[in-house]
């Protein structure tokens, strides 16, 4: 029986790169890059690799920018 594991997409035209998700996620699986988006902030990335799909990061994000999913492994 497939196991569901999370993966999180992040808007990075919404990020401002506060970092609370960075905070907020168990997993530590979400960093800052160091690429602008068209507002001139770094913005947030993902390691994919640990994500349990908990949503606290999208649930926590200030402005809307991550949605979570759970996907088959
Ligand atoms: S869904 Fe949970 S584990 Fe995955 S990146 Fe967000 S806070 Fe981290
Ligand atoms: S909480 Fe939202 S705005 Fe802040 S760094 Fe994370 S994705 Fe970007």
């Amino acid at each position: 029986m497939a196991k569901a594991i999370g993966k999180i997409v992040i808007n990075s035209e919404v990020c401002k790169g506060c970092e609370v998700c960075i905070v907020t996620c168990p997993q530590k699986c979400i960093s800052i890059g160091d690429k602008l988006n068209m507002k001139g902030y770094t913005y947030a990335v993902q390691d994919a690799t640990n994500c349990v799909g908990c949503a606290s990061c999208g649930i926590i994000c200030p402005d809307g920018a991550i949605t979570v999913y759970k996907v088959a492994r």
